[in-house]
């Protein structure tokens, strides 16, 4: 495949050929072989493929399958009960995106209001908890020991929820076809999932082709023979439920004999401590990252240098409205953070947390840029970035993720927009894309 007349930089504009799965020649007047495919840029982009550095992809395969309740799609009780009555079938509802400001705190009593007789689980927005009404609860059984669920509300509940419900259909394919059209070649799934087992059908799906970029994940390690790779080990830090600071050194101190760097997953100001506090006393490995970092107080920022942090610029549009309402103040002034971290010279990357988010990393550049809210509040604007930066926090590899990848020879991995850069970044949108490679080979 040739691609003729590529913007590659600001000041290069060239030909640019596919042949072996990878980028052989970049040149100007490269001449067509014979039946070679040849498309002309006319002076459009040509970028490196987008990597998503923190996704959960099954959640977002289920999501796609599920009601969604959040703020954005449904507001008051009532329509939150003709949403979840509305849901096709006779058997499990699945809900997902719930938060408070839908239709306040709810429990399995409130559930039961609007839903009495199927089983209906809803997934609170942040993906932490899940809410079951009454029915649901006598369909899952007792739980195992360590989790209450005795209110309906079930913290941390995945693994327990995934043997004993049944699976919602997932649509790996779907939801892959979504992100090549986004120019996304890559993912680092951020599920920290328990056991190589838990991957299977992830790897099965990039297996068949289901889901044609490259995947890494975060969980426990890779069944046998796997396609996928291993990145960091996950840990999850939730404030109402931390782990010992001994038990936790000890399992970074685990990963890192193993030689796998950690990544963290620290939203307040508390985790943040915690897991920076447990990375200073394991020591450091190359590759640990802290995951989200919403809040990050000054003091901090000088303790981070060392480690890479994953962003999800978009959260301030997504959730920026609540969190103005439900942070503790002191801490606004410290929440999602990009300008600043930037300035203290620590690697960043940026991910969707998709289904935790939306999976639109245009949406993420635009976010990092006009620092608005949904309801156009205007959050931190001295944390924003420009679009081009904002771009290099998903053109990093899932094991150099803050090392933006350029286009060159041996590149396999890119993706053709519709205009020079400079014009695509003016408006940041997925709708600029007009082709992705994966591995030489265009599969959009
Ligand atoms: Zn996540």
């Amino acid at each position: 495949m040739l691609i003729a007349a590529a913007q590659l930089s600001p000041t290069l504009t060239a030909d640019v050929r596919f042949a072996h799965g990878v980028i052989t020649e970049i040149g100007v007047g490269l001449a067509r072989a014979p039946g070679e495919e040849r498309i002309d840029a006319r002076g459009a982009a040509l970028i490196p493929g987008l990597h998503d550095h923190h996704v959960h992809l099954r959640a977002l395969a289920a999501a796609r399958a599920s009601v969604d309740v959040g703020p954005h799609a449904i507001t008051g009780r009532a329509a939150l009960g003709d949403a979840l009555r509305a849901a096709p079938g006779a058997g499990w509802i699945r809900a997902a995106g719930y938060h408070e400001a839908v239709a306040g705190e709810l429990d399995a009593a409130a559930l039961d209001a609007l839903v009495p007789d199927r089983p209906v689980r809803v997934q609170h927005r942040t993906g932490q908890l899940w809410i079951l009404n009454s029915a649901a609860l006598r369909a899952a059984g007792p739980p195992p020991p360590g989790i209450d669920a005795a209110d309906g509300r079930v913290w941390r509940g995945d693994d327990w929820l995934r043997r004993v419900v049944p699976p919602p259909p997932l649509d790996y394919a779907a939801l892959a076809a979504e992100a090549l059209a986004r120019g996304v070649t890559g993912f680092t799934d951020a599920t920290p999932s328990a056991s190589a087992g838990d991957v299977e059908d992830l790897d099965a799906a990039v297996r068949t082709g289901a889901i044609p970029q490259h995947v890494t994940t975060m969980g426990a390690g890779l069944p046998t023979g796997s396609v996928l790779a291993l990145g960091p080990r996950k840990f999850v830090l939730d404030e109402p439920r931390l782990p010992p600071l001994d038990a936790l050194v000890e399992a970074i101190r685990h990963e890192h004999a193993r030689r796998r760097p950690v990544a963290i997953h620290a939203l307040t100001r508390v985790e943040l401590v915690l897991a920076l506090t447990a990375l200073e006393l394991a020591g450091p490995h190359p590759g640990d990252r802290i995951e989200h970092a919403s809040v990050v107080p000054a003091a901090l920022l000088p303790a981070l240098r060392p480690l890479t942090l994953v962003l999800q610029p978009h959260h301030v549009r997504e959730r920026g409205d609540a969190q103005r309402e439900t942070v503790d103040p002191a801490d606004l002034p410290d929440l999602h953070r990009l300008a600043s971290l930037d300035r203290a010279g620590i690697p960043l990357a940026a991910g969707t947390d998709a289904p935790f988010g939306g999976a639109d990393p245009w949406a993420a550049i635009a976010a990092a840029t006009t620092r608005t809210t949904r309801a156009g509040v205007p959050l931190n604007p001295q944390e924003a970035v420009g679009a081009r930066r904002a771009l290099a926090l998903f053109l990093g590899g899932p094991t150099a993720p803050a090392t933006p990848r350029g286009i060159a020879i041996g590149t396999a991995d890119a993706v053709l927009l519709d205009a020079p850069l400079a014009d695509v970044l003016a408006t940041p949108d997925a709708g600029h894309v007009v082709m992705t490679v994966i591995g030489g080979r265009r599969s959009t």
